[in-house]
C-alpha cells in the first residue's frame, strides 16, 4: 500500500497562553512512501517523528494537509478504520493476559463482516507468532518474557490484523545493544516477508541506515532530505544532515574558499573549482583522509586507537569546530606516535563544503 503525505502540518497550541508560542511539530511534510518499502523516519528528539507517525495512524489529526493510502483519502478516517498496525517504544502489552490473549485481542474486537470465528482467530494469532518466532511462548505472561520477546509480541499483535501499513515508533529503544541489533534484523526480515509498507521511527542514525530502503531526515518539524541511506550519507544536502549521519561523526571545520582553493587555517587543502570566494563550513568524513607525508592537511597527532581492521587516528587541527579530529585509516598503515604531527591528503568525494550562513551544501 502506497502512503502519500501531502503538505502534512501539525501545530500544537501553546500550553501557556500568556507565554504564547505554538509548536509547529510537523511543517509541510510532503512525501510518498512507495508500496512495500520500509522508510526510516530519522531525527533528534522533538523533531516531529512521532507526531508524523500518529497522524499517519489517525491517533492525531493534522492541522492541515492530507494523507492517502493508495488512492483513498484517509485524512479523516478513524485509526480503527485505517488498517494500520502500531508498535510503540514501551511494548504496552496487557500484563494480566498471556501472550496468546495479547495477540488475539485486536481480532476479538472486529465487527460486522470482519468478525472471525475462534478457529480463524487462533490460526491468525499463531501465524503472526511464528513470524516473530514466539509461537513457543504463547502461554506465558509478559512479565515472564525478556524485553526482546515482549517487543516481538507487540509486533505480532500489530501484524495479526494484517495491516495495510505498519508503524513502528522507536521500537528498539528499550532493548540492550545486542538485542537491538538482532531485533532490527528481525523487523527487516518480517517486513520483507510480509511486504507491508512500513514506517520506522528512530533517533538512531545507524539503526535507520541499516534497515531502511529510504530514510527521511527531519529537524524541527521540517524534512531536510529524503533518499536511500547510502545516497544521503554520500551526498548530504546540508550540514545538519552531514552531521547527523555517520559513526564516528563527520569532522567539521571552519574554512574559506579563495581562488578555487579550500583553505583550512593557512593551508590550501583541496581544489574546489568553480566555487566563489566565501566563508564555509567543511565536513570531512573520517574515512576521507589518506596518510600522506606530503599531504596539505597537517594535524597535531594525539592518539591512535586500533580497532582491528581499521585504526582511528585522533588529532587536533586549529580550524576544527570540535576539540578532536578523527580519521579512520586501514590498520595496515603505520602511524608513528613519537611524531608530533600527522599529514593527510584528502579524498575529494569525502569532503563537503557548506555555506557558513545557510549551512546548505555547496557542490564543486
Ligand atoms: P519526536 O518523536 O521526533 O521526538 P514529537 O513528534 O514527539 O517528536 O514532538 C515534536 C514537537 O511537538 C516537540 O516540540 C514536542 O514537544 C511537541 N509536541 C508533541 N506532542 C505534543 C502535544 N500533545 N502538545 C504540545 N506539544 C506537543
Ligand atoms: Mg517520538
Amino acid at each position: 500500500m502506497k502512503v502519500e503525505l501531502r503538505n502534512l502540518t501539525k501545530i500544537f497550541p501553546s500550553r501557556n497562553k500568556k507565554a504564547g508560542g505554538e509548536v509547529i511539530a510537523v511543517n509541510d511534510f510532503t512525501f510518498t512512501i512507495p508500496d512495500g518499502k520500509l522508510v526510516g523516519l530519522l531525527g533528534p528528539s522533538g523533531c516531529g517523528k512521532s507526531t508524523t507517525l500518529y497522524m499517519i495512524s489517525g491517533l492525531q489529526k493534522p492541522s492541515s494537509g492530507q494523507i492517502f493510502f493508495g488512492e483513498e483519502d484517509v485524512t479523516t478516517l478513524s485509526p480503527e478504520n485505517r488498517g494500520v498496525g502500531l508498535v510503540f517504544q514501551n511494548y504496552a502489552l496487557y500484563p494480566h493476559m498471556t501472550v496468546k490473549q495479547n495477540i488475539l485481542f485486536p481480532l476479538q474486537n472486529l465487527k460486522g463482516k470482519d468478525k472471525m470465528t475462534k478457529e480463524e482467530m487462533l490460526e491468525r494469532a499463531y501465524e503472526a507468532a511464528k513470524l516473530v518466532q514466539i509461537d513457543e511462548l504463547m502461554d506465558r505472561k509478559p512479565s515472564e518474557l525478556s524485553g526482546g520477546q515482549q517487543q516481538r509480541v507487540a509486533i505480532a499483535r500489530a501484524l495479526v490484523k494484517m495491516p495495510r501499513v505498519l508503524l513502528l515508533d522507536e521500537p528498539l529503544s528499550n532493548l540492550d545493544a545486542r538485542l537491538r541489533l538482532q531485533t532490527r534484523e528481525e523487523i527487516r526480515r518480517i517486513q520483507k516477508e510480509t511486504g507491508i509498507t512500513t514506517v520506522f521511527v528512530t533517533h538512531d542514525q545507524e539503526e535507520a541506515m541499516s534497515i531502511s530502503d529510504m530514510i527521511v531526515v527531519m529537524k524541527l518539524g521540517v524534512v531536510q532530505q529524503v533518499g536511500a541511506p547510502q545516497e544521503v550519507y554520500d551526498d548530504p544536502a546540508n550540514l545538519f544532515v552531514a552531521k547527523f549521519l555517520g559513526t564516528p561523526p563527520i569532522n567539521v571545520f571552519k574554512g574559506r574558499v579563495a581562488g578555487g582553493k579550500l583553505y583550512l587555517a593557512e593551508n590550501a587543502v583541496l581544489d574546489v573549482p568553480g566555487v566563489e570566494d566565501r566563508e564555509v563550513f567543511v565536513g570531512i568524513r573520517p574515512e576521507g583522509f589518506n596518510l600522506d607525508p606530503e599531504g596539505p592537511m597537517v594535524c597535531d597527532l594525539k592518539n591512535v586507537e586500533v580497532m582491528g581492521r581499521d585504526m582511528s587516528v585522533v588529532c587536533e587541527h586549529p580550524a576544527s569546530v570540535n576539540p578532536l579530529v578523527r580519521a579512520i585509516i586501514n590498520s595496515d598503515n603505520k602511524v608513528d606516535l613519537s611524531k608530533a604531527k600527522v599529514s593527510y591528503s584528502l579524498k575529494p568525494h569525502k569532503v563537503f563544503i557548506f555555506d557558513a550562513e545557510t549551512e546548505n551544501r555547496i557542490r564543486f
